[in-house]
């Protein structure tokens, strides 16, 4: 395999810590609103390289935190004058922190199965050994936290204030390697109306641990800790979940491009300062979806998520096919036209998967490749830096090359479909046939066709337009196509 490190900034071969597992950690939703097509494409992105990995016969350790506490609005500047995301989606909807979190996780998780995004695989809740779903959430690693902010306050790497307990960015000589950009070159940067602690050191010195005073004196989450009660920063967590689940360093650590100027830089920092060494060995970065050429934005009205996708009547897969056709590491410009084409390649897809149903299957083939070297070119681009694109114009070859008067097993189309499953998720197995009446109609029509009764046979074409079925005849019989998913 072979991936883009973002802190090299070359594409190398993968090699892992450990021969045949990899540990993989993703950063995840902060759960005050709805996934929008931008985290949704991170999502999938994180879904197509835990997928080639374990294709390519890794056994993938694979973490995802959910934030529900100490994302502020402002964590570029991790102003105590902000205001965490949670408090307010609380205030906005006149609920809990705790109900806010509760709603937007489950719709969270809602629309990763309707994806097709495989959940994270090691078990959050170790202790109380529950089967509740496996994203670990902030809130569930306090303890954690605070023994991470003791071990970087007794190493002086973090001082307290009356406002909060700091990350001191001075003390770590490469802070900022991952975006390349010196602290010099960040203050240059740095807006000078933002008001913030006054005994900060450094204004890129960020909170690991908010106290619940001033600003933060009605903050509805908070827990005791050995220096006054009040709730972690949004940073911390994930490398104190990292450090507890998967232990450090891990092989793949991914996330947004958004990530590179200011939460990695701090997620890594955390770390080799309280464990003296790296949080990740790779650091993997999806670029950003624009709508219609802009940058999305709430104000613009351009943050669709899945359910809006849905409502107009597509299909989540459409959606992945879209990402899919792009590079992870290009912008990908999302337009509703877009996302009609991809719908139609993917009735297109499911069409070439469902031959399996029809009559006669005689005349499909895989033109002169066998299964297993078709996987293989699959496999081949997607291990190249998640090739998606390249790997979708291998099936989309495939998929339109059958020719007539070739032989095809059933079964090895069940595996083909399967084995494509696993490297795309794109449900194109297990599909189920039309039904027994859809199949009499076709029949009739036939026996209309063989009278030479042209108008019956129209008028059965059109009842079956009505099932949502297209007929197209060809030499071998009639073909059945879905125009809906
Ligand atoms: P957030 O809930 O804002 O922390 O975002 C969740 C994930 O989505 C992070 O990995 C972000 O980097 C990523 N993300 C946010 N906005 C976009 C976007 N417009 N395009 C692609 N990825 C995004
Ligand atoms: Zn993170």
């Amino acid at each position: 395999m072979r991936l883009y490190n973002t802190l090299t900034r070359e594409v190398a071969d993968f090699v892992p810590l450990q021969p045949e597992s990899v540990t993989l950690y993703t950063c995840g939703p902060t759960v005050y609103s709805f996934y929008h097509i931008g985290n949704l494409r991170n999502a999938v992105f994180n879904d197509t390289l835990r997928r080639s990995l374990e294709s390519t016969g890794y056994t993938v350790r694979h973490v995802m935190n959910i934030t529900d506490v100490g994302h502020l609005v402002a964590d570029e500047d991790d102003s105590v004058l902000s205001e965490d995301k949670l408090e307010k989606g609380a205030k906005r909807e006149g609920k809990s922190v705790w109900e806010v979190a509760a709603h937007y996780s489950e719709a969270f998780i809602r629309d990763m199965a309707a994806l097709g995004v495989l959940p994270p695989t090691v078990n959050p809740h170790r202790a109380k050994n529950s089967a509740a779903d496996p994203y670990a959430r902030a809130t569930d690693f306090i303890p954690e936290q605070i023994e991470m902010i003791a071990a970087l306050l007794e190493q002086g790497y973090a001082y307290q204030t009356k406002q909060a307990i700091y990350f001191d960015v001075e003390k770590l000589a490469d802070y900022g390697k991952l975006s390349g950009q010196t602290l010099a070159d960040k203050e240059v940067g740095v807006r000078d109306n933002v008001v913030t602690d006054a005994q900060k050191h450094h204004p890129y010195d960020f909170a690991i641990w908010f106290f619940a005073v001033g600003h933060f004196a009605d903050h509805s989450m908070r827990w005791p800790s050995p220096w006054g009660d009040g709730f972690p920063g949004w940073h911390l967590e994930c490398s104190a979940i990292v450090h507890t689940l998967l232990g450090d360093p891990i092989d793949i650590h991914t996330g947004g491009v958004d990530h590179i100027g200011t939460h990695h830089p701090n997620e890594m920092a955390q770390t080799e300062a309280a464990y003296g060494h790296e949080l990740a060995r790779i650091w993997v970065h999806n670029e950003f979806i624009l709508v219609d050429g802009a940058k999305m934005a709430k104000s613009k009205g351009n943050t669709h998520t899945l359910k809006d996708i849905t409502d107009k009547g597509y299909d989540p897969m459409a959606l992945r096919l879209l990402y899919l056709q792009a590079h992870y590491r290009s912008e990908l410009n999302f337009t509703w036209d877009s996302l009609s084409a991809a719908q139609n390649t993917l009735l297109n897809l499911y069409a070439w998967v469902d031959l399996k149903h029809q009559t006669n299957l005689s005349e499909v083939r895989l033109s002169d490749d066998d299964i297993s070297s078709f996987i293989d070119r699959v496999m081949a681009a997607l291990v190249d830096d998640l090739a998606s694109s390249a790997a979708l114009a291998e099936v989309f070859r495939l998929s339109t090359s059958l020719a007539p008067g070739m032989t095809y097993a059933i079964e090895d189309f069940d595996e083909l479909a399967r084995k494509l499953d696993n490297l795309l998720g794109l449900s194109l197995s297990n599909r189920s046939d039309i039904t027994k009446e859809q199949h009499q109609i076709i029949a009739d029509r036939e026996s209309a066709r063989a009278v030479r009764d042209w108008a019956g046979a129209d008028r059965l074409r059109s009842q079956l337009a009505k099932h949502g079925l297209e007929l197209s005849d060809t030499p071998n019989g009639p073909r059945w196509r879905r125009t809906t998913t």
